[in-house]
C-alpha cells in the first residue's frame, strides 16, 4: 500500500507554506537521493502517530502575472482533487471569509474528496474562537482552529486528516500476481499502451476488487498468468488539467513505483531520452524495482539499419545506472511488438525474486576472486570470506570481508557482473552490503 497523499489548498498568505514547513520539518522530498533527481520542495514525507503520508503544497504553482487569485485557486483545487486522498483547505481567521473561499469550497464539496477545513492564525484560542464559527458557512463541517506559526492545534487537525485515510491492508494482491507500473513523462504513450494491451484478444480484464483504492488498478489474466497494472486511473486520465498536474504527476509516479514489482519505463522515440526520463528511471532504480525500457512511437521516426543501435547507445549512456534493463522498441499506435512485453515482464519479475543458494553463490565468488584478485591498499589485501543472499525484490547480498575500506566500487561491480553472467538476473537491480568479520 502506498502512502496517502494530502494536499494543502488556500488563498495566498493564509499560511500554506508556513504550515507545510511546520509539518514537513526536516523530512524533505522522497526522492532526493535518486540519481538525476533534484530536490523538490513541493512535497515532503510527514509522520504523525503511526501514520505517514506525502504532503504536497499546491501553493508551489507560479501564477501567471495576469492570473487573478481566483483562477489560481481553482487550478490549485483541481490539482488537489486530482492528486490527493485528503485535502486540507486552509483559511485565515484574520482575513475572514471571502468570496474565493466560497468558490473553492463549492468545488471541493462537489468533488466528494475528504476535506479538512483548518482556520489558521488562531494564535489565541480563546480570543479568536468566535471568529472561527463564521467558517461553518462554507458547509465543509467543523472548522479546526490552528496556528501554523505558534504552532497550535496541528495535532487535532492531523487526527482529522488521518481519519479519512483508506484502510490499511496487509497485502493487496496474492503473491503470484505481478504488479506492473507503466511510467514515463506525459504524452509518451502510457495510456495508448494500456489501451492497446487491454484490447488484445488473449488479455482478460478481471473484475475490479471491492475497495475504492483498488479501482485505480487494472488486473488482467493471460492464460495462467496474472498481472495488475498499477494506478491506471492516473495514467488514463484525459482532461484539460493533465498539463497542470505534470509537476505533481511525479508524486503519483513515485507512489505507483513503490507498489509495483516491475516498472515499464516508456521513452518517446521522436524525442530521444530527456532529463525527465532519466529522473523517472532513477526512481525505479533507487526503489529497487525490476525495469524494462520501452522505446515507443517507433512508427513515427525515420529509420535505417543503424537507428536502433543509436538508441541503444544513447540509453546505455544516459541510463547508465540501469544496464540490466532489457529494451523493447514498440508502437503503441500500431501494436508493433507490444505482444512481446508480457514475456519480458514475466522474465524480469522472476529474476527480481530469484534466490540463489549460498553454496552456488560462493562457487561463483571464489572463481571470480581466482580470476581477478581483490584489490590491495597500503600493502593490505581485501579478503572476501563468503557471501550470502539475504532478500529478494530485489536480490540483495551481504559480503563478509576483512576490511570494508578495501572494497572498491569497481571490484563490487566486477562481482556483480560475474553473478549476472552466472545467474542471469536480467531486468533486476542487485544490492550489495559489505560487512566486516574478524
Ligand atoms: P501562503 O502564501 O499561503 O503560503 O502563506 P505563508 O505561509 O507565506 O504565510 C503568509 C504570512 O502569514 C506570513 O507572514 C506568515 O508569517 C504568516 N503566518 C502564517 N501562519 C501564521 C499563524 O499561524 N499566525 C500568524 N499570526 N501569522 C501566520
Ligand atoms: P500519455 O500521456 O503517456 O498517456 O500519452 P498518450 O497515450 O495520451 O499519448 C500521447 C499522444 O501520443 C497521443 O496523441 C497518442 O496518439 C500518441 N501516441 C502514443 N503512442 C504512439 C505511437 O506508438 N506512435 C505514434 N505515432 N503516436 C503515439
Amino acid at each position: 500500500m502506498s502512502k496517502p497523499i494530502v494536499a494543502i489548498v488556500g488563498r495566498p498568505n493564509v499560511g500554506k507554506s508556513t504550515l507545510f514547513n511546520r509539518l514537513a520539518g526536516e523530512r524533505i522530498s522522497i526522492v532526493e537521493d535518486t540519481p538525476g533527481v533534484t530536490r523538490d520542495r513541493i512535497y515532503a514525507d510527514v509522520e504523525w502517530l503511526n501514520h505517514s503520508f506525502t504532503l504536497i503544497d499546491t501553493g508551489g504553482i507560479e501564477p501567471n502575472s495576469d492570473d487573478i487569485i481566483l483562477s489560481q485557486m481553482r487550478k490549485q483545487a483541481e490539482i488537489a482533487i486530482e492528486t490527493a486522498d485528503v485535502v486540507i483547505f486552509l483559511v485565515d481567521v484574520k482575513q475572514g471569509l471571502t468570496d474565493s473561499d466560497h468558490e473553492v469550497a463549492n468545488m471541493l464539496r462537489k468533488s466528494h474528496k475528504p476535506v479538512v477545513l483548518a482556520v489558521n492564525k488562531v494564535d489565541n484560542m480563546i480570543q479568536n474562537n468566535m471568529d472561527v464559527y463564521e467558517f461553518y458557512n462554507l458547509g465543509l463541517g467543523d472548522p479546526i482552529p490552528i496556528s501554523a506559526a505558534q504552532p497550535l492545534g496541528l495535532g487535532d487537525m492531523l487526527d482529522k486528516v488521518i481519519e479519512h485515510f483508506p484502510e490499511q491492508e496487509t497485502s493487496e494482491y496474492e503473491d503470484e500476481v505481478i504488479k506492473v507500473a507503466i511510467i514515463g513523462k506525459p504524452n509518451v504513450g502510457k495510456s495508448s499502451l494500456i489501451n492497446k494491451i487491454l484490447g488484445e484478444e488473449r488479455v482478460i480484464v478481471s473484475d475490479i476488487p471491492g475497495t475504492t483504492r483498488d479501482a485505480i488498478d487494472t488486473p488482467v489474466t493471460i492464460g495462467e498468468d496474472k498481472f495488475v497494472f498499477i494506478d491506471t486511473a492516473g495514467v488514463r486520465r484525459k482532461n484539460k488539467i493533465k498539463e497542470d498536474i505534470e509537476k505533481y504527476s511525479i508524486v503519483r509516479t513515485v507512489a505507483a513505483i513503490e507498489r509495483a514489482d516491475v516498472a515499464v519505463l516508456m521513452i518517446d522515440a521522436s524525442e530521444g531520452i530527456t532529463e525527465q526520463d532519466t529522473k523517472i528511471a532513477g526512481i525505479a532504480h533507487e526503489k529497487g524495482k525490476a525495469a524494462i525500457i520501452v522505446v515507443n512511437k517507433w512508427d513515427k521516426i525515420e529509420k535505417d539499419d543503424k537507428t536502433m543501435n543509436k538508441y541503444l547507445k544513447d540509453i546505455e549512456f544516459k541510463l547508465s545506472y540501469m544496464p540490466y534493463a532489457p529494451k523493447l522498441f514498440i508502437s503503441a499506435l500500431t501494436g508493433q511488438r507490444v505482444h512481446k512485453l508480457f514475456e519480458m515482464i514475466k522474465l524480469v519479475a522472476q529474476n527480481h525474486s530469484l534466490r540463489i543458494s549460498t553454496g552456488l553463490l560462493n562457487d561463483v565468488l571464489y572463481e571470480a576472486m581466482a580470476m581477478n584478485q581483490p584489490p590491495t591498499d597500503k600493502g593490505k589485501r581485501l579478503k572476501i570470506y563468503y557471501m550470502t543472499q539475504v532478500s529478494v525484490r530485489p536480490p540483495s547480498f551481504v559480503l563478509f570481508v576483512n576490511d570494508k575500506e578495501l572494497m572498491h566500487f569497481s571490484y563490487e561491480r566486477y562481482i556483480e557482473n560475474q553473478l549476472r553472467e552466472a545467474f542471469g538476473f536480467k531486468g533486476t537491480p542487485l544490492r550489495f552490503m559489505v560487512r566486516e568479520k574478524q
